[in-house]
């Protein structure tokens, strides 16, 4: 499942490939088109800026209008960079953008959300100019995240961190992790939290988000078994590293349902504090296949 260390990633390997060389080829199915943009201006032009915010990534062109290429890979979208000539790992009917350059063809495929845009419009876009402070960026601004975690006092901490207007980039796994190594329970209503404790689990979050951001298989603890990469995530039923209490899992309420993992003693949780509908259906989305 991507989350902001894949999409930062995915930006850093695209400008080390894109960035400066000229568009010879560009296809797109299905997008969302501003008004203000035309994408037959981008074959020819030069790819100007990669950038990404959280799950969403940015492609500049240098084209009159500055069009902006925006792809949101959600649960289910992926890059990928090619030679021209070799062979795709997944089928070319599948891809929703392919910009090709004399020495590239880069796919994208399965992203939920395509659109160009031009530039100035950016800051206007309901979801892009809403986005909270990036996690993983070099200029996050704590403060900031702190501000808008206080507009959501009755929400619970988990449900909060996964807020991209409050805080962009933070995935399912990171926030578990972070709920965890900052001893705070999932369910606890941010109002009831003290600013500490809310800089302290952004502070996790931004650490063990930041350590992965390289590469390589998803971690956030370091042991001599690679089977044991998490504290918590997907191991309920197993031991806890630190108490050995049995980790469980609950849900959240909300349109988008998530799973938080957690130790009840270290997290110091009361099966009381657990939501306990049941999962609905449509958390069973077909598109929502592996990155
Ligand atoms: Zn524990």
């Amino acid at each position: 499942m991507p989350e902001g260390d894949t999409i930062f990633r995915a930006a850093t390997v695209l400008r080390r490939v894109l960035a400066g060389q000229v568009v010879t080829g560009f296809e797109i199915t299905a997008p969302k088109v501003s008004a203000a943009v035309r994408d037959d201006e981008i074959v020819g032009s030069t790819v100007k800026a990669i950038e990404s915010n959280g799950k969403h990534l940015f492609i500049h062109f240098d084209t009159p209008h500055e069009v902006v290429l925006h792809t949101h890979m959600k649960m289910s979208g992926s890059w990928h960079v090619y030679r021209p000539g070799e062979r795709w790992w997944q089928p070319e009917k599948e891809a929703r953008v392919v910009i090709r350059t004399a020495n590239v063809v880069a796919p994208c495929f399965h992203p939920p959300i395509v659109e160009l845009l031009a530039a100035k419009e950016l800051a206007l876009h309901r979801v892009v100019g809403r986005l909270g402070p990036d996690i993983i960026g070099d200029e996050f601004d704590v403060d900031e995240a702190l501000r808008r975690l206080r507009e959501k006092q009755d929400r619970d901490i988990a449900t909060a961190l996964l807020d991209q207007s409050v805080i962009s980039g933070i995935g399912n796994v990171f926030k578990v992790e972070a709920l965890f190594l900052a001893k705070l329970s999932p369910w606890a209503p941010v109002r009831d939290l003290s600013d500490d404790q809310l800089r302290a689990v952004v502070a996790q979050a931004r650490k063990l988000i930041r350590l992965n951001r390289s590469g390589g298989e998803r971690r956030t603890r370091f042991s001599l078994d690679p089977s044991d990469r998490m504290w918590v995530d997907e191991r309920a039923g197993l031991p806890c590293h630190v108490c050995g209490t049995r980790v469980e899992h609950g849900w959240h309420p909300g349109e988008d349902v998530r799973k938080s993992w957690y130790c009840p003693h270290c997290q110091n949780v009361k099966p009381e504090d657990v939501y306990r509908a049941a999962p609905v259906p449509a958390m069973r989305m077909p598109h929502r296949e592996r990155l």
